[in-house]
Order: structure tokens, then sequence, then C-alpha cells
């Protein structure tokens, strides 16, 4: 039998047996996943956004009860035989199903063609149903509907990781940016790279990085070598044209052959987009994203997004002039590809700076460091499903079945 953690009475932190950061795929797959090997802890889940999903995330508005925008991965992909059986467990209750969109491909000279090989279009397809964020909310159905206690901490940013060795092991103390902790746990597990890589220092001028001084005071080799792993892990950026299109615009785009088109290339290098979906909205109006491509983001790497987490949460500056000539260069780039206009469309900028990781990765030998009670998840670890849903879902499965016999 599992017998839970115990813990004084008068704690002023919630303490738990595991706390995960980060409710994007892999973190929700990870409760879901130890949830049903049977495992029955407690497990805070702190995630900087208001909702689970991270690049799988979808957008909503106070202001409009009917928007919806997958604004990050708008499908994902299974190539391995043997698919995750998380995948499964969410076709069963309805939070997925079989991708029905159609997916073309555009080139230079703006000649449709098949789909391309991008990696993201081969092997079974899926989506969350009714919206992306179905995946990780039926995750997180899937994690509480077995028992066990499992606190989602939406709008917390861990800042800070402080651990420390006793004799009974190691015991995780996790503190926002004012230093306040906001959790405290008998194990951990990172399913982002943010705490691990100099991405913060550089970019919202932390004085360290959080997981390295946490290896350097545990001073455990596997540790500190999956830390600098993690750390040495480059991602390209990518900007995102939200467009949402009244009935009258939306009509032209909800009649094009395509649902997703790819762009070859030598279009990617004409235009500056990678991929373009159209989303149908109720009341036939839709919403077009355009994702730019890898050297379009690079190029305007220092504008946020005034929505995105980097701006709302970590305190980058948005700047709106900025912002604006983004969203005018992205559109124009859009009606000059497809030929249509974007007529009343309201416009907003999703920038997404650590989008796809590169090559290699985290050598899943590190996935789990026992003498520092900690683990790590994510699209990030090596193998097959790198930079992918897929490797989101099978890297928490594979760190479950190793996390749950320890903890
Ligand atoms: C524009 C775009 C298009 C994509 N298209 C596809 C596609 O077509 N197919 C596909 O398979 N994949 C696609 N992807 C990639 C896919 O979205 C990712 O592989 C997958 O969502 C990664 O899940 P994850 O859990 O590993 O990481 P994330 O989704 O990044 O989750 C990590 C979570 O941790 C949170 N977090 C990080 N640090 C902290 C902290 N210190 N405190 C609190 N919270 C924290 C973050 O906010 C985030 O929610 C796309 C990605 C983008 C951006």
């Amino acid at each position: 039998m599992v017998v839970p953690w115990s813990l004084p009475l008068a704690s002023p932190t919630p303490r738990v047996d595991l706390a995960i950061v980060g409710a994007g795929v892999s973190g929700c797959a990870l409760a879901a996943s130890l949830r049903q090997r049977g495992w029955r802890g407690s497990i805070d889940l702190l995630e900087i956004g208001r909702g689970p999903g991270g690049r799988a995330a979808t957008r909503y508005s106070r202001q409009d009860d009917d928007l919806r925008i997958n604004h990050g991965a708008p499908l994902f992909n299974i190539r391995a035989q043997t698919p995750p059986a998380l995948v499964q467990a969410l076709e069963q209750r309805g939070a997925i199903r079989p991708f029905s969109g159609s997916i073309q491909s555009l080139d230079a000279q703006r000649s449709l063609g098949p789909a391309i090989a991008d990696g993201f279009s081969d092997g079974s397809l899926w989506q969350g149903e009714g919206g992306m964020d179905r995946l990780c909310a039926g995750l997180l159905d899937l994690a509480s509907e077995q028992g066990g206690a499992l606190n989602r901490r939406f709008g917390t940013l861990v800042r800070h990781l402080q651990p420390e060795r006793s004799q009974a092991g190691v015991t995780w103390t996790l503190q926002d940016a004012s230093g306040t902790a906001v959790a405290e746990a008998r194990w951990l597990v990172l399913s982002g790279t943010l705490l691990a890589h100099p991405r913060g220092q550089q970019v919202f001028g932390w004085t360290q990085i959080p997981l390295e001084h946490a290896a350097q005071q545990l001073a455990d080799p596997q540790l500190s070598a999956a830390q600098a792993q993690l750390a040495s892990i480059d991602a390209l950026a990518s900007c995102n044209l939200l467009a949402t299109l009244p009935q009258d615009s939306a009509r032209a785009w909800l009649a094009l052959p395509w649902d997703l088109l790819q762009c070859t290339p030598s279009a990617q290098e004409r235009w500056g987009l990678r991929r373009i979906g159209v989303q149908a909205l109720a009341n036939g109006r839709c919403v077009v994203v355009a994702e730019s491509s890898p050297a379009f983001a690079a190029a305007h790497l220092d504008v946020y997004g005034s929505r995105s987490s980097a701006a709302q949460v970590l305190g980058a500056k948005p700047e709106p002039a900025a912002e604006a000539q983004v969203l005018d260069a992205l559109s124009e780039a859009l009606i000059d590809l497809t030929g249509l206009p974007l007529t009343g469309a309201q416009t907003q900028l999703m920038r997404w700076g650590a989008a796809f990781p590169t090559p290699p990765g985290l050598d899943p030998s590190h996935r789990l460091c026992p003498v520092s009670a900690i683990g790590f998840c994510g699209d990030n670890l090596a193998g097959d499903g790198f930079g992918r849903i897929e490797g989101a879902l099978s890297s928490a499965e594979a760190l479950a079945e190793v996390l749950v016999a320890r903890l």
C-alpha cells in the first residue's frame, strides 16, 4: 500500500508528495499516467498560465464567448507503432478525435500540392475535441477521477528552487518571484526548460539559473549533467498572427480546399510564413492562424505579444508600436500568399519564444535523478517524439513508469 507522506500539521506551505512544474501536455500526462499506475499520493501542479495546455493551449476571450483559438499546436501526430497508452484513454473519453481537416502545401509560385513531410503530418493525426486544450483537460480529468489529491495552481510562476537534503531524503521548496514559498514537495518534476536554461537570465534578467543553483547545492553529478544538457537545448521561435474574421470575410477562407497549409522552404523564404490554419467558429466566423517561419521569428525576437506569458507573468515589456509592425508584416504576407483579404479582422500576436526545441535534447538516462528526488518530462527529451506532442506524452509515460516505484 502507498502511504502518503506524513506532514506536520502546522506547516505554513502546502506540502505534497510530488510537485510538477508545468501543466502542458507532459505535466498533465504525468499526473494521469501516475494515477493510471495506481499511485494516489498528493500532487501539486504549478503553471504560469491561466489554464492547462502550454504550447497546446486554446485561447478564449472574456468579451467574446464563442471565440476559441488553438494558438499553438493545431493537431498532433503519432508515429510510434505502439502509441502512448494515454492516446487511447483520451479517445475513449472523447477528449481527442482523429484529425478531420485537409492538409496541403504551397510553394513559392503559389502552386498547391499534397502535404509535405514536415515532421508534424505523418503517422496518425489527432486533434482535441472542440479545441486543443481538451487534450490537457482530458488528461487532468483522467488523473482526477482515479482519486488522490491533485491541486491545480494556475497563474503560479515557480521562480526559485530550494532543495534541502536531510537523512530522510531531499525536500524541494518552490518559491515565486518574491521568494514566497508556493509549495514544498518530496519529489519534483520539471516539464519545461525555463528553470534549467540560461534563457531566464538572457531574456528576463534573472541572476542565476534556478536548477543550476540547486544542482550545485545538492552536488549530484547526474543532476548537474541533466541541467547542463537542458541548458544547451536551443529552440526556434514562432510569431503567430491570430486573425478573427467576421462572417462576410470568413466565407472565402472557410471555402478553401485546405484547413492547414504547409509552406515549402521556398514559400517560407518568400513570405516568412511556415504554416497557416483556418479554424471555424460559431455563427460562420473563423480564425486564421498564420505561423511565422523560424527566420521571421528570429528577426523579431524582441517583440512580445502583449498577451504572451513573457509579457504577462515574466515582466517583459510589450511594445505596442513594434507589435503593430509585426502584425502588419504578417498580415500583408498572409494576404499576398492566399490572395484573400482580412477585411474586418481583429488581429493579435502570439509570440512563442521557444516554440520548437532543436536536437539532441535531454538524454533519457537522465529523466530521473533519484539521489536528488527530481525528474524531467516534456518534448525536450531526446527520441523520436522530440519537439512534438507525441514526445511530451511518451516522455511522461516513461517517467511515470520509473518514478512510481520511488514515490
Ligand atoms: C506554434 C506551435 C505549433 C506547434 N505545432 C505542433 C504540431 O503540429 N504537432 C505537434 O506534435 N506539436 C506541435 N507543437 C509542439 C507542441 O506544442 C509541443 O511539443 C508540446 O505542446 C510540448 O508539451 P510540453 O508539456 O513538453 O511543454 P509545454 O507545452 O511548453 O509545457 C510546459 C509548461 O510549463 C509551464 N512552465 C514552464 N516553466 C514554468 C515555471 N517556472 N513555473 C510555472 N509554470 C512553468 C509553461 O507555461 C508550460 O505551460 C507546436 C508548438 C507551437 C508553439
